[in-house]
């Protein structure tokens, strides 16, 4: 049963509700995208990010991302920057291990880059300058968003009608603040979801995605010819690559100036991440010795290992994405991993889930920032009355599950077992469904509707 607080919150026939003291863990795309969704609302709620990494920036991958339906959409309500968001790509094609086309549709998807939705959101939500794009005029009379880097979050408890974040500082201090509502965007390994959940865990999906960027004027003309205007795709046992062009330095979009980006699945076969097979270890050990779980940071990767990649990617890819991939000076890895937990609320409503902390979808669905900006969205429009808290949660679960489970099938398909140039062309337009054409499966939402 709903506390009081937690009614009053969401009463849509309460129109003058009093400012809440919200508190966001997690300074990325989701963390960015609430706090803006938030502080559009009437009340001039109190918005407080933090955010554990120690510097104010974060330090971008310099990796792509495509921008599904939510958001561009996120993009069309919030932002004031007005600048273009993304790179268009017009056509999908397949290519085989001969560089020739297989297979092409015409298809008109966004491709941006993380560092510049990053420094745009960041230019909305906290005015921050950069290269990337001009700061909006600060309205009168708007919430005020702070900003708090090098705050960890490491506790969370009930206290009476609030809740209760405990933090450390970077600079070795620590702190509790007390919010009315806390919102976990903390990412897929999420320390609200473990303090709430303990039992849930990230688990290895037995692959890796190699990642990286070649400015697009420093590939052959035959090479780039694949890339652009191209969402090109390459699928043999056990691997899969695509490439698209994203923006360039800056955020800048001029040709010749833009990246393409590829992804480049491929098996590597191990019980755990905690305990990694010879060969993922070596992978996931970087230049200075030390080896890394999840991430391993673009410019660290050991160059005997990445020369191995090196010399498969010549022998395995079509000679289009071989080239991308072996021109790459500084690739980073992440093994894929799958989390999701069985619910997004908590200690009555007050702390709920959103983003990568309530599901991390693998790569292959294209929806991890969708999610973001869907969940900021979603909740923004809850606080002001427009869904109630039952809609609420039916959608944010119905996506998070059906498209968390779309991404391990997909995942699964692609690497582990020999599919038609058919199917895998099936799987990936599945996961470019619109959001608004999804029937959330029963299983889905079960417990929420
Ligand atoms: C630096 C960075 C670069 C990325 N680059 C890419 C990319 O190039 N391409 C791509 O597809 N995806 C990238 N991602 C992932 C992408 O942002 C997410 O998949 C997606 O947008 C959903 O974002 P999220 O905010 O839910 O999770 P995340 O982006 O994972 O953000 C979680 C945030 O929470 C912070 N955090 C975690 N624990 C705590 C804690 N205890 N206290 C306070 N803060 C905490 C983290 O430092 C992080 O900033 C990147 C993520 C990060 C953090």
């Amino acid at each position: 049963m709903a506390s009081q607080a937690t009614e009053s919150f969401r009463d849509p026939s309460n129109d003058k509700p009093e400012p809440l003291d919200i508190v966001i863990v997690g300074g990325s795309l989701g963390g960015l995208c609430t706090a803006l969704a938030l502080r559009s609302l009437p009340q001039c709620h109190r918005i407080t990010i933090l955010e554990r990494n120690s510097t104010p920036l974060l330090h971008n991958q310099g990796a792509g991302i495509v921008a599904g339906g939510d958001t561009l959409d996120f993009f069309k309500r919030y932002d004031r920057c007005n600048r273009s968001l993304a790179v268009s790509s017009q056509r999908r094609q397949y290519l085989d291990k001969d560089g020739d086309i297989v297979h092409k549709e015409d298809m008109v998807q966004n491709m941006t880059s993380w560092d510049l939705v990053y420094y745009i959101l960041r230019a909305n939500v906290d005015y921050v300058e950069s290269a990337y794009c001009k700061v909006p005029q600060r309205r009168v009379d708007e919430a005020e968003v702070r900003h708090l880097h090098g705050h960890k979050v490491t506790g969370i408890e009930k206290c009476g009608e609030k809740v209760s974040v405990a933090y450390t500082t970077t600079d070795n201090g620590e702190g509790t603040m007390e919010a009315d509502l806390v919102v976990g965007a903390d990412g897929p390994s999420s320390t609200v979801r473990s303090l709430l959940q303990p039992d849930v865990q990230r688990t290895y999906a037995g692959y890796v995605a190699l990642r990286g960027t070649v400015r697009e004027d420093d590939v052959t003309p035959e090479t780039l010819e694949a890339f652009k205007d191209r969402f090109a795709f390459f699928h043999t046992r056990g691997v899969q690559i695509l490439a698209y062009l994203i923006p360039g330095e800056n955020g800048t979009l001029e040709p010749g100036q833009r990246l393409v980006n590829f992804v480049y699945y491929t098996n590597f076969p191990s019980k755990s991440l905690d305990e990694p097979s010879e060969e993922l270890a070596e992978l996931m050990t970087d230049v200075d010795g030390v080896r890394h779980r999840i991430t391993m940071p673009p410019g660290k990767t050991n160059p005997k290992a990445w020369e191995k990649q090196r010399v498969i990617a010549s022998e395995k890819l079509p000679p289009q994405f071989a080239e991308i991939v072996r021109a790459t000076k500084k690739p980073f890895v992440q093994a894929v991993t799958d989390v999701i937990s069985p619910k997004n609320e908590f200690l009555d409503g007050k702390v709920i889930l959103l983003g990568d902390a309530l599901a991390g979808f693998r790569p292959h669905t294209v929806a991890s920032t969708s999610q973001a900006a869907f969940d900021a969205m979603i909740l923004s429009d809850m606080l002001r009355g427009e869904v109630d808290r039952k809609e609420w949660k039916k959608q944010t679960m119905g996506y998070a599950r059906t498209i968390q489970k779309r991404g391990v099938d997909m995942g699964n398909r692609s690497q582990h077992q020999d599919l038609l140039l058919e199917e895998h062309i099936h799987d990936r337009n599945l996961a470019s469904k619109p959001r608004e054409e999804e029937i959330w499966p029963s299983w889905a939402i079960a417990d929420v509707a």
